[in-house]
C-alpha cells in the first residue's frame, strides 16, 4: 500500500483532495455514540484548520488556518467538457463541495494550491519548529511502545541501527492506519490468537486492534486524447461509491504531485446518467 514516510505522512503523497465528509456522515457518527462528532460541533474545527482561498471567512469556511485550500476553474478542455456534459444531463452545479449543499458537479477543493502541495508537515510542523516543547526526530523508526506495569511509559526507537528508549509521560500513537495497530500489536496489545501465533507477548488481549479496516478501492481507466488541446494525460475515474471524475495531472515532481490542476467531480447519489458522461 502507498504511504508517505515523511514529515506530514501520507499527506505528502495523497491526492490533495480537501473534501469534508457530508453532514449526514458526521451526524451518523454522533448518533452511533460519539456526540462530539456531530456536524455543528465539528464545524468550528473544520473552519479553524483552513484558509479557504475561494470563499474566505464565513459561517462555513475559515480564512486564517494553516491549510490553504483552493479550487481549479475547470478550464482544461477535458474538465470543461465534463462540466458541460454534466450540465447538459441536468446534474446540479456545486461550486463549493465543502458547503454541504445539494450534491452535484464542480471543482474539487484541494490543498495543492497552484499545483504545489501543502502537506501537514509544512502547514503545521514547520510553523511550530521553534517551540521549546517540540523536538522533531528524523529517520527514527518506532519499534514498539514501552509498557511498564500496564502503563505506556515511552517508545523504543531505531535510530541508525541504535535502539534507543524515549521516555514520555504520555504516548500518542499516530503512525497511520496500518502502522498504528501494528505497533500496538508489536507492543503486546491485540488479539491474543494473532499475538501468540507470532510469538509476541500478550499484555492486553484486545480483539479490535487491527480489525475492521476498510479502504476505498478505485477503478481507473486512463485515456489519452489525440487532439492537440488535450494531449495532457487525463483520466476518468469511477469510485466504488459511484462518484465519477475527470482529472488532469501536472508533472509528478515532489511538491508538484499528482494533485489535479483541475478536477470536476460528481458526488454519489446523482449517478443516474453517469454512463453517458
Ligand atoms: C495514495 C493516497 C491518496 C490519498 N488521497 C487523499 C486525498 O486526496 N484526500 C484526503 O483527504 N486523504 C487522502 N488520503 C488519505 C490521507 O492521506 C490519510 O488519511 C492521512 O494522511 C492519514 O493521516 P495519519 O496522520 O493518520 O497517517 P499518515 O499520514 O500515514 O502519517 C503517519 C506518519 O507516521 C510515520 N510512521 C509510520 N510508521 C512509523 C514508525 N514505525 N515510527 C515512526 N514514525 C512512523 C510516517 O512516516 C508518517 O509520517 C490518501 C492516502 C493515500 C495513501
Amino acid at each position: 500500500m502507498v504511504r508517505g514516510r515523511y514529515l506530514g505522512g501520507s499527506t505528502t503523497v495523497n491526492g490533495g483532495y480537501f473534501v469534508r465528509a457530508r453532514r449526514e456522515d458526521f451526524d451518523r457518527w454522533a448518533a452511533a455514540g460519539n456526540p462530539a462528532w456531530a456536524y455543528e460541533g465539528i464545524l468550528p474545527f473544520l473552519r479553524a484548520m483552513e484558509t479557504d482561498l475561494d470563499f474566505g471567512a464565513g459561517d462555513v469556511h475559515g480564512a486564517d488556518g494553516p491549510m490553504f485550500v483552493g479550487r481549479g476553474e475547470l478550464k482544461h478542455p477535458a474538465a470543461a467538457a465534463f462540466a458541460a456534459a454534466a450540465q447538459e444531463l441536468g446534474f446540479p452545479h456545486e461550486p463549493d463541495k465543502n458547503a454541504q449543499s445539494r450534491p452535484g458537479f464542480g471543482p474539487v477543493p484541494s490543498n495543492a494550491v497552484d499545483g504545489v502541495r501543502l502537506n501537514t508537515g509544512v502547514s503545521y510542523l514547520w510553523a511550530a519548529l521553534d517551540r521549546p516543547n517540540l523536538t522533531v526526530v528524523g529517520n527514527g523508526r518506532v519499534l514498539r511502545v514501552v509498557i511498564t506495569s500496564g502503563r505506556a511509559t515511552g517508545v523504543l526507537v531505531d535510530h541508525g541501527g541504535l535502539h534507543t528508549p524515549l521516555e514520555a509521560g504520555e504516548v500518542v500513537l499516530c503512525a497511520g492506519s496500518f502502522v498504528t495497530p501494528h505497533l500496538l500489536q508489536l507492543s503486546g496489545i491485540g488479539p491474543r490468537a494473532d499475538l501468540e501465533r507470532l510469538g509476541l507477548p500478550v499484555l492486553k488481549d484486545a480483539s479490535s486492534v487491527g480489525a475492521r479496516f476498510s479502504d476505498h478501492p478505485r477503478n481507473r481507466a486512463r485515456v489519452r486524447s489525440g487532439s492537440g488541446e488535450t494531449k495532457t494525460p487525463s483520466a476518468v475515474t469511477t469510485t466504488t461509491d459511484g462518484s465519477s471524475s475527470v482529472l488532469i495531472e501536472p508533472s509528478t515532481k515532489i511538491l508538484r504531485p499528482s494533485a489535479p490542476v483541475t478536477r470536476a467531480w460528481i458526488r454519489r447519489g446523482v449517478s443516474k446518467g453517469m454512463g453517458r458522461l
